[in-house]
């Protein structure tokens, strides 16, 4: 069983938001763990859980070069003793990046897929030919978004965050948020930013949350508006804005995933959005991990991680 250290939130202080009238808190999730750290500790906690019962002695998933999920699932793995297999999206390119290597220290076995290949993640032939190459395995989807993940990301507010009117985070697959609005108050609203391009997460979304609940929760939306030009892209506005905010509350940020989500809500605070006496919470749900390997990818420098 994986366990959690204390999750700290965090006062955001600033006159702009005295004046307005708002409270502005960050979740630190990414503090959740010292090496499974954000929303992948939740995800990952109920399907590592239901591995062990039924005796997995490896798990495999499937991710990007620079995934947070590749990363959590292999320090995962390692820390309840199991295997881990990673199927990685592109050809090997030496030297390995740090998520990679990472994964790898944590003795992670890298496989590496050609696109058309990877796209077969889904088939039940496909997996079945992994199953006779590999043996059994307990497979964990890419971004790891399952019923187990949703019960672990149900776990991510507590008692104490009742007291917030408004919750942000951002979506990938939408796990976290369907997560969160399945476990949040009627009362509070949710917003999601997408970090992908497009309209499609609505539905994708919607029927994660119809898989666990009967109905839709009251006061949750998303916002598409905000991935700034499409997933893993970035804008020197963005960029600024990471290292704004590092400056005047010492919190780094992804440019991933929660730069945008932080970026959008403090935009949304400046259009009056939210109406004198919200209490706000930022849920940072970490990938922090990908920041060097951003770094060696582009040029462009970012907050060191906590
Ligand atoms: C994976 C990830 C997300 C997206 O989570 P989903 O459950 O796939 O929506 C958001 N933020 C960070 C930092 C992540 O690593």
């Amino acid at each position: 069983m994986l366990t959690a250290r204390p999750i700290p939130n965090e006062k955001l202080s600033s006159p702009d938001f005295d004046a307005a009238g708002l409270e502005v808190w960050v979740k630190r999730l990414d503090l959740v763990h010292p090496e499974i750290p954000g929303n992948k500790f939740f995800k990952l906690k109920y399907n590592l859980q239901k591995a062990v019962e039924f005796g997995h002695k490896q798990i495999l998933t499937f991710g990007g070069a620079y995934s947070n999920h590749i990363h959590a699932t292999a320090q995962a793995a390692q820390s309840l003793g199991m295997n881990s297999i990673g199927m990685i999206r592109g050809e090997l390119t030496p030297p390995l990046n740090p998520t990679l290597q990472s994964a790898s220290d944590a003795g992670m076995k890298l496989i590496y897929l050609d696109r058309s290949t990877y796209r077969q993640k889904t088939d039940p032939d496909f997996l079945a030919k992994l199953r006779k190459e590999i043996g059994q395995f307990y497979l964990i989807p890419e971004g790891g978004t399952n019923e187990r993940a949703i019960q672990g990301t149900q776990e991510i507010l507590s008692q104490e965050d009742n007291k917030f009117t408004h919750l942000a985070c951002a979506i990938g697959t939408g796990g976290t948020f369907a997560g969160i609005a399945t476990g949040k108050s009627d009362n509070q609203e949710l917003i999601g930013i997408s970090s992908l391009k497009g309209a499609f997460i609505m539905e994708d979304v919607k029927n994660l949350i119809l898989h666990t609940a009967s109905a839709l929760p009251p006061r949750i939306h998303i916002d598409t508006d905000f991935h700034f030009g499409g997933y893993a892209k970035t804008t020197p506005e963005l960029i600024d804005f990471i290292w704004d905010f590092y400056t005047r509350f010492g919190i780094p940020l992804d440019p991933i995933y929660t730069g945008k989500m932080a970026f959008a809500i403090f935009k949304k605070i400046k259009s009056g959005y939210f109406p004198a006496g919200s209490k706000i919470l930022l849920i940072h749900t970490g990938g922090l991990q990908g920041n060097q390997g951003f770094t060696e990818r582009t040029q462009i420098k970012l907050p060191p991680s906590a």
